[in-house]
């Protein structure tokens, strides 16, 4: 079971690639720079030793033939896992910086996997619950609503150059779209998975330093350190465990009934950042004083019905996943975060 993971060096894809290597794959891993590949041959140096793990340099996913090396293998890849593509809110040229490296990346690697590595029987590509919802229902939040893998961001290209949440939502809507639609025309040898996750949670486990925290990870950060001083409205009260999720992309290379199917990965339930800075009050005494108090209970404030859920059956039915609850992983993410925070 041979592998190319693009991506590496981020938050999702560490717990992808320890998956991964715990399962005996050989996998190309893919970074941007020598350096990032150090950093995580250092975390496998077992792996490196004997040649199950590697790395491939693609500085930039959205340059032409970015991928048309790296999808090359001896013997040939089975998989791809694509991961790779920017997420966060620092955009200065919103074509530049994001739209073009995750519609361009993903139609390029694509394009280089069909032309150069026949080989391959499936792509994974993660996606987000930004292609799924409607950002004009989030508040209120569209009551009643079940999103589903149904659903699509009606978004457009002139709504996601508007603002960086826009740019982000919109980026993941049109390379999940140019996935399917290069399947649909070009017929390749692979099939197709997506992943639609939301909100993110969970345990840094590569070499990240607090300042590059992940985007998700960082909401959580902000209320163990005291830098958000209120409890905010929640925006997206949708949310998976990094090592759930993880765990959904290793699943969705192998699992044949999987081929061809769009997954939307979430726990069950909601969070909101009522529930978290409660969970931090209480399992974190000592960081109490910075973590504001909000209402403590006081969740949605909404009744059932009066706010959008998510339908996570497909998930569990095919990939045969459960669901971690928000008490473990957001006592999992802080306690790696207050790790790093002793580092820095
Ligand atoms: P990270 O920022 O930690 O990881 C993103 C990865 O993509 C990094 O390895 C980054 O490399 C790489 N990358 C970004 N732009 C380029 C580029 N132009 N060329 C080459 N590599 C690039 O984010 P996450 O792990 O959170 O996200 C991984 C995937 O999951 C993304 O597709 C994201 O959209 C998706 N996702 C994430 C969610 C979340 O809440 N975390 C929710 C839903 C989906 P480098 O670090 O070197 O820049």
């Amino acid at each position: 079971k041979r592998v190319l993971l693009t991506g590496a060096s981020g938050f999702i894809a560490a717990h992808v690639l320890k998956i991964l290597v715990a399962e005996g794959f050989w996998i190309r891993a893919t970074v941007r720079s020598d350096a990032k590949a150090k950093a995580i041959a250092a975390v496998y140096p077992d792996a490196v030793k004997n040649g199950q793990l590697e790395f491939g340099i693609v500085e930039d996913i959205a340059a032409p033939h970015a991928h048309d090396k790296v999808v090359v293998a001896d013997p040939p890849l089975d998989y791809v896992l694509h991961t790779a593509s920017p997420f966060h809110m620092n955009v200065q040229d919103p074509k530049k910086d994001m739209l073009d490296p995750a519609v361009n990346g993903t139609r390029g690697l694509l394009e280089s996997v069909k032309q150069h590595a026949p080989s391959v029987k499936r792509v994974v590509i993660t996606s987000s619950f930004a292609s799924i919802l409607n950002a004009d229902k989030l508040s209120p939040p569209w009551p009643g609503k079940v999103y589903s893998e149904d659903d699509w961001n009606p978004i457009t290209w002139e709504k996601a150059l508007t603002d960086p949440s826009n740019t982000y939502r919109g980026s993941k809507t049109f390379a999940e779209k140019a996935g399917w639609d290069f399947v649909k025309t070009e017929k390749p040898n692979f099939d197709l998975v997506t992943l639609c996750p939301p909100m993110v949670f969970g345990p840094i486990i590569n070499d990240q330093t607090l300042a590059s925290l992940n985007t998700s990870n960082q909401r959580i950060n902000g209320y163990l350190s005291g830098q958000l001083t209120a409890v905010a409205p929640t925006g997206v009260h949708l949310w998976i465990d990094v090592r759930d999720l993880a765990l959904a992309h290793v699943r969705a290379l192998t699992i044949p009934e999987a081929g061809g199917n769009r997954f939307f990965t979430l726990a069950d339930g909601i969070y909101t950042n009522q529930d978290i800075c409660d969970i931090l009050r209480k399992h974190f005494p000592e960081v109490k004083d910075r973590v504001p108090e909000g209402k403590p209970g006081a969740g949605l404030g909404l009744k059932e019905g009066e706010y959008f859920v998510g339908d996570n059956s497909k998930s569990k039915k095919i990939l045969g996943l459960t669901y971690r609850g928000l008490e473990e992983s957001v006592v999992d993410t802080a306690k790696s975060i207050l790790e790093l925070e002793k580092k820095s």
